[in-house]
């Protein structure tokens, strides 16, 4: 089958990503919220990434300015019914993906396959909520989009050959590297990424170390550009909570419970960067 014109829900931090990696690709996008002021700031971020890449002569000004006139922003997910592939990249909670799936199921033709972005939840059950199971699959970008490689291409128990082969030449049309990896909580990334973090964040509130100082560690010891801290805070550190409650919840061992002091900065609002404090203040 062939990919002509790409749907991408959630125009948050991955969704903008995602939408501005295949209008640069040469696909035609519809781009849908849910309210018109996230369409606004996803346009936006779009807008100066683009720029940005044309200032530094990644793309030219044409090229530009042709991949924003690819991108429909849309409040309705109707227009979707034109699209062969929809990535669903809406926010991390069960109840949100699970009406998304049962509404795209409904309106997309039998043939569109629907991925989604998830970081942890089942694709297995996300394809149990629609009646084209073989047509669902995880397609796991990685923050920043438009720069990370990475795609971690995740088949649910029924995805079929073809659903894979259609998603891993598209993943290598947007200039992504697929990988393969199978159905599990946190797939293979943020199940060894977020129990990495986590204990990170456990040795601070034990003071084992200042986050600087494991940052520190991690980035002149082990080459890691980025400490685990400051990369938490990258992340947002609810998403980061919301990844270790699924793994503790779906795996069940007590290795990954998420640190109390986790809980407590997300819940006193310290999200990392997108809220100008987490371990680090941010202007
Ligand atoms: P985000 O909160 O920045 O964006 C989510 C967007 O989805 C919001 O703008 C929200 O308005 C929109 N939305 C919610 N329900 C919707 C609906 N029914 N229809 C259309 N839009 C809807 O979140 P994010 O960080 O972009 O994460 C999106 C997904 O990507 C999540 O599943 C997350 O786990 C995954 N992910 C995140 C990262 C990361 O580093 N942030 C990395 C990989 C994967």
């Amino acid at each position: 089958m062939k990919i002509e014109r790409i749907g991408v829900i959630g125009a948050g931090t991955m969704g903008n990503g995602i939408a501005h990696v295949c209008a640069r690709s040469g696909y035609p996008v519809v781009l849908v919220e849910v309210e018109q002021r996230f369409l606004d700031r996803g346009l936006a971020t779009i807008q100066k990434n683009l720029a940005r890449e044309a200032e530094k002569g990644k793309i030219t000004a044409a090229d530009r300015d042709a991949a924003l006139a690819r991108i429909e922003p849309v409040l309705s997910k109707e227009p979707l019914a034109t699209c062969q592939l929809v990535v669903e990249a809406a926010s991390e909670k069960y109840e949100i993906k699970q009406q998304v799936f049962r509404e795209l199921d409904a309106l997309c033709p039998p043939e569109t396959i629907l991925a989604t972005n998830t970081s942890s939840i089942s694709i297995t059950k996300l394809a149990g909520q629609t009646k084209r199971p073989e047509k669902v699959i995880g397609m796991h970008f990685f923050n920043p989009v438009p720069m990370m490689k990475l795609v971690e291409v995740i088949r649910g128990m029924a995805t079929s050959d073809e659903t894979f082969a259609v998603v891993k030449e598209t993943s290598e049309k947007l200039g992504k590297t697929p990988v393969l990896v199978n159905d599990a909580p946190g797939f293979a990334a943020n199940r060894v990424l977020l129990p990495m973090i986590n204990e990170a964040i456990y040795a601070v509130m034990e003071g084992v170390a200042t986050p600087e100082a494991i940052d520190e560690v991690f980035k002149l010891g082990m080459a890691h550009p980025m400490g685990p801290l400051t990369l938490a805070d990258f992340i947002g550190l609810d998403v980061c909570l919301d990844i270790m409650r699924v793994l503790h919840g779906q795996l069940g061992d007590g290795k990954y419970r998420p640190c109390p002091l986790l809980v407590r900065m997300v819940d006193a609002g310290w999200l990392g960067r997108k809220s100008g404090r987490g371990f680090y203040k941010y202007e």
